[in-house]
């Protein structure tokens, strides 16, 4: 399968005063095929909006490298980047925030279609039906104004105006984060419904494990600025591999507990460090319940430990583990 989005060692700081940086993204590899899900968990303030923020270019990369169908994004320009503004879309956590009040629903979501040139008059309106009709709205809704509507609802607006410009890809960033549960899952069943239908590759950013896992192919789990293990869904949440995800899964309620195997809770220690002074070594280090003296010494390099199953972590790395044996020798 196409790679369709490929992150190489992706690097974001942000000046913090007196010299200090913060570093938000630091060395973030993977890529996206076409065609998938992939999510992106972790806590907030570890970086996952930044690289969703940086990779559609609305920050430059600080290192490293962000290709989507093989080019540089942050080299884009002219004719290539207004394509690529147009093929790469965001959704964002609060629909209300991200749509302007004084616009009616029609105007929002014609916006990318006026942007572009690509609709006007009667064709541009009949498009703004059918993207209501696609989201689950109808025609009634058209003319009115964002706070005339529940969360829900303006999620899917937000929804039908990142779909107006046929986009290839969509970032969502935490799209369902501030909707009731009961809500949460028809947002979802649209997305994947979406995606399905148009071929839609998405980057799924949330800190809620459970409904990541039901909509990815692949997730990626990041801590303080690193991405620390990706594996597909199925794979991260059976075996999981970085200490970092056991206790993050650990606190995922299993919907039956008599059929799967009871998971221990595992309690961290301790609050994230932040993220102008990062830990030494590892970053996980300072919580990390199988920490060792090479963790504070040596930075875990991002590894393929199994078959797509990728981790950073010294408990798996074949270099790390001689040296530990070999200084417990001399000792
Ligand atoms: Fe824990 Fe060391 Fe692995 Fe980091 S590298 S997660 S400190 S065992
Ligand atoms: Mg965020």
């Amino acid at each position: 399968v196409e790679k369709i989005l490929e992150v190489e060692g992706l690097k974001k700081y942000f000046p913090a005063g007196r010299g200090q940086v913060v570093k938000a993204v630091d060395n973030v590899t993977f890529h996206v095929y076409k065609g998938e899900t992939l999510g992106l968990v972790g806590e907030s303030g570890c970086g996952k909006s930044t690289i969703g923020r940086t990779i559609i270019r609305l920050y430059n990369a600080t290192g490293g490298t962000v290709k989507f169908k093989g080019k540089n994004v942050h080299e884009l320009k002219g004719k290539e980047a207004k394509q690529f503004n147009r093929e790469m879309q965001m959704i964002f956590q609060d629909p209300y925030a991200s749509l302007n009040p004084r616009m009616t629903v029609a105007d929002i979501i014609a916006e990318g279609l006026d942007i572009h040139g690509l609709a006007k008059g009667k064709e541009r309106r009949e498009r703004v039906v059918e993207l209501l009709r696609t989201v689950g709205l109808n025609e009634e809704h058209a003319d009115r104004f964002p706070h005339e509507f529940s969360g829900g609802q303006r999620q899917r607006i937000g929804i039908a105006r990142s779909l107006a410009v046929d986009p290839d890809f969509i970032i969502a960033d935490e799209p369902i984060s501030a909707l009731d549960v009961s809500i949460q899952a028809q947002v979802v069943n649209l997305m994947k419904k979406l995606q399905r239908e148009k071929g839609l590759t998405y980057l799924f950013i949330a800190h809620d494990l459970s409904m990541v896992k039901y909509i990815s192919d692949r997730v990626g789990v990041m801590y303080l600025g690193n991405l620390v293990e990706l594996a597909e869904s199925q794979e991260l949440y059976d075996n999981p591999l970085h200490p970092y995800t056991e206790a993050l899964l650990s606190a995922v309620p299993i919907p039956d507990p008599s059929v799967e195997k009871r998971r221990e809770r595992i309690l961290l220690k301790g609050d994230v460090p932040s993220p102008i002074n990062p830990p030494s070594g590892c970053r996980f280090r300072t919580r990390c319940p199988k920490a060792m003296d090479i963790c504070a010494e040596v930075t875990p390099t991002w590894q393929e430990v199994r078959p797509l199953h990728w981790v950073a972590c010294h408990l798996y790395q074949e270099e790390s583990k001689n040296e530990v044996a070999a200084t417990s020798e001399q000792t």
